[in-house]
Formats: C-alpha cells, structure tokens, sequence
C-alpha cells in the first residue's frame, strides 16, 4: 500500500513540473481514475513482461524446446491483458470524455489505447491468421531451389549468384529461387485478404493502415516521406546504376544492354556489388571486439561495462546464432545476445546492438512502466544503425584501432564510397518493398506480378526478363512474415543521418561531416541521453525528432551524407 502511494505521489510531481497553468496529475476524477486503471494493469503486466523476455532470453541462449514453449505461453498470456474487451471499453470512455488532460496522463492513455485497439480483433480471426502464416514460412522453410540434380538452400543461392560468372547459370538458378513464389502465392494473397478483414473489423480500411496507425505511423506523411526519398536519390542512383552496369559489363563480359536481375550477385538487388575493394577484416583479426566497443562507449559518456557482463557474447552450441537487445524489465537489466568472430561484421553487430543498449538503459526510469520504452522501433534502430555504420569508417578505426593515419585515409574514402552505394541501392529497393505492399492491401485482387515488375522496373532500373509473369513479389519471405515493417529500415537510416548532422554541427561543433569518430567525446553521450533516449514515449515519436534536432523527421540528411 505504502508503494503505491509513493508511485502515485511520484507521478504528481513528475507530471505537474514545469507547467504552472495546467491541473496536476489525478487532480480531476476522472484522471485519479484512469491512474487507478493503469496502476491495475501494470499490476497485471509488469511481472508477465520480464518473466516473457527472461523466457525468450534463456531460449536463445539454450535452444530447448521447453524454454521456446514457456516463452510462447507468456507472450499469449502478456497480450491477453490487452485483450481484455471490458479494459479497452473503459479506456474508450477515457478517451471519449477528454477528461484527462495532464501531459503524461494523456500519452498514457494513447500508447494503451493504440496496445488495446490491436488486441481486440475476434480470437479465432487472429488464430486463424497466425495458423496461415505459420503453414507459408514452413513452405519457405522447405524450399530448395532445383538447378539439374542439386537443390540449394538459400545461402547456396546467394553464394552461387554471388560467384558465378555464367550468365547461363546465373539464370538456371536465379529462376530455380523464384519458384518459391508459385509455391507461395495464392496462400499469401488468401493471407493478405484475412489479415485485411482482421483490420477492417478493428475500423480500419486495410491491414497496411492499420500496422501503420498503430505505430502512431500516419499513412500519408509515410508516403510524403517516401516520395521525397525517391525525388532526392533518384539521379544519384540511376549515375550509380551506370558505373554498377558497367562493373558487371566488365564482370561477365557482356554488353550492359545484356545484363538482367540475375546478374546482380543478390535474389532482391537489395545490396551493392563490392566495387570498392577494402579489405576490413584485417583490421578486426585477432582483436578483442567487446573490449573495443566498451572503450568506445566509455569515451562517448555511454558506459556499457555492466550490459556487456550480463550479456551473452560468444558462439555456443544450441544458441540462437544471430544477435539482438533486450531490455529485461525497463528498470536496467540490459542484454545482449552476440556471436563474436573477430571481423568487420561482427564489429559491426556489436556497435549496432549496444547502440540499442544504451538507448535501452538510459530512459528515464522514473517515466510510468508504459512509456518507459523506445519512441518507436525505427528510432532505437536509428541509434543502433548510426553506431553501426562505424566499423568500416577510416577515421573511427584510426581512433579505436591504433591504425596509421596514412592506412586511415586509404580505406575512408573506399570506405564511405561503399557504404554510401550500399545506402543507395538498398533506399531503392525499400522503395519497391514499401510501395508493393502498400498497393497490394490496398487492392489485393489486382494483377500484382505486373505491379511488381513495374516497381522493380521503375525505383531499382532492373529489367524484367521478357514475357516474364509469375508471382516473384512472393518470393520475398518479409512479405509473409514481417508484414508491413520495411519502411521503418529506411526510415531508420534517415534518423541515423539526421542525428549525426545535428551532432557534428551542434554538439562536436564541426563543419567536417566526413572524418568524425565521436571518440572521446562524451558530450555526444549527453546529448543522446538527455535529448533522444530519457524522452522515452513520453512524445510521440516526430515530436521528440523535432525537440532533439529542430527538425521533424526528413530524408534532407540522409540526402546529405549519400546522395550528394
Ligand atoms: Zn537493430
């Protein structure tokens, strides 16, 4: 009892600094109410939601079936809170009266109306749905490509396109991939139309609304967004395309006027051809990548010695063999789950993940449990990226890695010329992605092969094979699994470039945006922490943008740093 009134008292204060003119928080009846409410859920859900992560946590790390199971049985059990029909009414009731006007009290109010709203489509709509879904993946689960008597698994695929030269090859198994698609097809279009249903029985006009909307993602700023995007890197990618075009003329010794999707050493084009030839894995043979990531931290003011020990780093048999963050309990129990090998990639990885850890870490946690998370994914992912994008940067190499001035300028300008051709190519085919789905929920009866091939054709200048009319869209697994989720990728890229022109220019006080490290430079900690990460969802996500950097959410920056 005593707790709860600390809590409650907490919440007073917190809410009611700094605006002399409006109500404290639980002044009016209806807010002491709506605080009751939500101290009652977080009753319920608090301990469900670290008993769920240390589930999937233990998973990872085990692989036992039994952990899976447990892990599965808390996720149902955390959204069957928000389930609940009667909560969700109150909470309509709430929202409806307008009665609750203090700042955080509202926010509150909105990020569990938004968890409420997306819980509330009939059981059996959801299951059915779920069910589907898992029958597709199996399908691509099951897939192997058959070229003469070999079936590949994917990374066979992907090795074959990369290293083959024969364009007859190329094409054998270029087309053997794509059958995936007829495999998958007619599921998926009968998936898109339930998961259509599900959303126009919650108010919405399509699935694609709907994901967007309850991420607080307004469709139409979206594709303002996108729109701007393609208009600033359209001239830049199609210089690009030439000098790719005449790489692989060069490569398999054909007219560029030859060239065709399977000649783009990927299934998707969705990453660039290694023309820049840097070799940095040598950089990182041998060295200690945990040591080197935590001094880094430590010098930008974002310790992360306690993260890394409760952290999970090295490869071990049954392990979950990718990497990801997870904030435990939103109360400082930070983990990361790694495989370290000692090369550029994983660098790569580990600067990306603790970029999430320390957004993680460093939200106010004085903030009530439900906005005590990230603004949004695409923001933690910004940071993660930003932080990312380091380990094939001259200059932070230099100052992280000891290496010599003269090999730092050698590998910077190769080393940004491929991360900016990767940044174009990959914007392009977000593009595709972003634009096919939308269309497709929008319309799922349409003649979807031609709309792919039309976007394929026009955001990454591809050229569809002649005559060619089969379900290649369903050959992408995101399609059916990640619905709806690629524009916050892109999205994510756009914050990482508008965050880093902020800092360069207003907090390292620079006008060079090309040779920054933010080594030793704790005020970026300080500007990160105060500005981006203690916010939490205390603000919807542009407004916290905008408080940070002076700026809503634009693709300008990224625009900056790759296009010019
Ligand atoms: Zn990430």
């Amino acid at each position: 009892m005593r707790y709860l009134t600390i809590i409650f008292m907490l919440t007073i204060l917190l809410s009611s600094c700094g605006k002399k003119d409006q109500k404290p928080a639980g002044d009016s009846k209806a807010e002491k109410e709506f605080t009751e409410f939500v101290k009652a859920l977080e009753t319920k859900a608090i301990p469900i939601y670290k008993d769920m992560n240390l589930a999937y946590w233990n998973a990872s790390i085990s692989g036992k079936k039994e952990d899976f199971e447990k892990n599965a049985d808390m996720q149902n059990k955390y959204a069957a809170i928000f389930a609940d029909k009667s909560l969700f009414d109150k909470l309509k009731k709430f929202k409806e009266s307008g009665d609750i006007k203090d700042e955080i009290l509202k926010r509150e109010l909105t990020v569990l109306y938004n968890q409420f709203q997306q819980n509330q489509a009939d059981t059996a709509k959801i299951n059915a749905i779920n069910n589907m879904q898992n029958a597709i993946e199996q399908k691509y689960g099951n897939f192997r490509a058959e070229v003469g008597r070999n079936k590949l698994t994917d990374n066979q695929v992907e090795e074959k396109l990369t290293k083959s030269t024969d364009s007859k090859e190329l094409k054998e198994v270029w087309t053997a991939q794509k059958k995936i698609g007829t495999v998958v097809a007619e599921d998926l279009k009968k998936l898109v139309k339930m998961r259509n249903e599900l959303a126009k029985s919650i108010g919405f006009k399509n699935y694609h609304e709907m994901m967007l909307k309850v991420n607080e993602e307004d469709p139409e700023e979206i594709s303002k967004l996108f729109d701007e995007l393609d208009a600033l890197t359209k001239d830049a990618f199609a210089k690009e395309k030439e000098n790719i075009d005449n790489y692989y003329a060069g490569r398999y010794k054909i007219k560029k006027e030859e060239l065709m999707p399977w000649h783009y050493q990927n299934r998707f084009f969705q990453e660039a051809p290694k023309i820049y030839k840097v070799d940095f894995d040598k950089f990182y043979e041998g060295k200690k990548l945990d040591e080197i990531d935590m001094k880094f931290y430590k010098s930008i003011g974002l310790p992360i010695d306690d993260m890394i020990k409760n952290s999970d780093l090295y490869e071990k048999p049954g392990k979950n063999q990718h990497a990801f963050c997870t904030d435990i309990d939103r109360s400082g129990d930070v983990r990361v789950l790694c495989n370290i090998v000692p090369n550029e990639k994983w660098m790569n990885t580990m600067l990306h993940e603790f970029g999430h850890s320390v957004y993680s870490k460093n939200i106010d946690k004085n903030l009530p449990f439900f906005l005590k998370v990230e603004a949004q994914t695409f923001t933690t992912e910004s940071i993660a990226m930003m932080m990312g994008r380091f380990s094939t940067s001259g200059p932070w190499l230099k100052d992280n890695l000891g290496i010599t001035e003269d090999e730092a300028k050698k590998v910077a300008e190769d080393g940004f010329k491929s991360l900016r051709l990767q940044q174009l190519v990959f914007s392009r085919w977000a593009q595709v992605m972003y634009r096919f789905e939308k269309s497709m929920y929008d319309n799922p009866d349409q003649d979807l092969n031609k709309l792919w091939w039309d976007l394929v054709e026009k955001y990454q200048l591809l050229k569809k094979p002649e005559g060619r009319n089969e379900p290649d869209w369903a050959s992408k697994i995101h399609i059916a699994t990640v619905p709806c989720y690629y524009h916050n990728y892109l999205m994510g890229e756009l914050l990482a470039s508008q965050l880093y022109y902020y800092i360069v220019k207003n907090v390292i006080k620079s006008e060079d945006y090309k040779n920054q490290s933010f080594t030793g430079k704790p005020e970026v900690g300080k500007f990160l922490s105060e500005k981006v990460f203690n916010p939490g969802m205390k603000y919807f996500w542009n407004d916290m943008i905008e408080k940070a950097t002076g700026e809503k959410l634009t693709a300008k920056y990224y625009a900056q740093q790759f296009v010019k």
